[in-house]
């Protein structure tokens, strides 16, 4: 393998290494991924139910708010019975006593029904609290893992960053323009192994990646060192030891 195609296969290799080393440290590893799902799914749930808790103590204190009001206006009515001048007023004011009475109990009912509301969420918080305390712990013992990982992660991406850079600096800008667009189309591959065709014969060799035939002239331009493209997809081809 000549030098140029050698230097973008490295160069290839080094941009998938720190690719997965930057979508680590901005990521999950692998081996917490499953805590961490698990850990995401309890915590909506128990924020859920704190949430809907919250909520039933506001209703609660709200309710309580208006039924003061309503008893102290009721009591108001009442304070002004012994100074009606006829029936006609007093009747008027029965009337605001009544009209307050059931708007108490109306409240009184809602009441009842926030309240029990916030204890079927209390109970539910309290039953499961202790296991998503004791999932919490282990989460926060593996991020603290994990965290204590990173910095050896981010001096492997620093260190493969250079390298990058290096390797782009050793390849001819033009095949360097060509390596980055076949890259950027093929979702950051730019590169396809040639492969043989297994059957009996002469031997067959294709792109890796997209199966079209490679020619044989194209083959041994690469084994030369050259640089070549896949006559259909255009990525650009190398030859693993075991065809070559
Ligand atoms: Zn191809």
């Amino acid at each position: 393998m000549g030098d140029e195609l050698k230097i973008v296969v490295e160069l290839q290799q080094a941009i998938d290494e720190l690719t997965a080393a930057e979508e680590l440290l901005g990521g999950i590893p692998e081996w917490m991924q499953e805590l961490h799902e698990e850990h995401s799914r309890q915590k909506v749930e128990m924020d859920g139910l704190q949430a809907a808790l919250d909520e039933a103590d506001q209703a609660k204190r709200a309710a309580d708010n208006e039924i003061s009001d309503l008893q102290a206006k009721v009591k108001h009515f009442q304070e002004q019975i012994g100074m009606v001048r006829n029936q006609r007023e007093y009747g008027a004011l029965l009337q605001e006593i009544d009209t307050a009475k059931e708007q108490i109990s109306a409240t009184e009912e809602g009441d009842l029904s926030s309240m029990e509301q916030g204890e079927e969420a209390k109970r539910l918080l309290d039953e499961r609290s202790g296991a998503f305390q004791e999932l919490d712990e282990r989460y926060q013992q593996e991020l603290e893992k994990w965290e204590s990982q990173k910095p050896e992660v981010a001096r492997k991406a620093e260190e493969l960053r250079q390298q990058v850079a290096e390797l782009e600096g050793r390849v001819p800008r033009a095949t360097l323009a060509v390596f980055e667009r076949t890259r950027l189309r093929y979702g950051g591959k730019a590169l396809a192994p040639v492969l043989e065709i297994e059957r009996k014969g002469p031997r067959i060799l294709h792109c890796g990646a997209c199966n079209y035939r490679v020619r044989p002239q194209t083959v041994v331009s690469i084994q030369a060192g050259n640089i070549e493209t896949c006559d259909s997809c255009k990525r650009l081809l190398h030859i693993e030891e075991d065809v070559a």
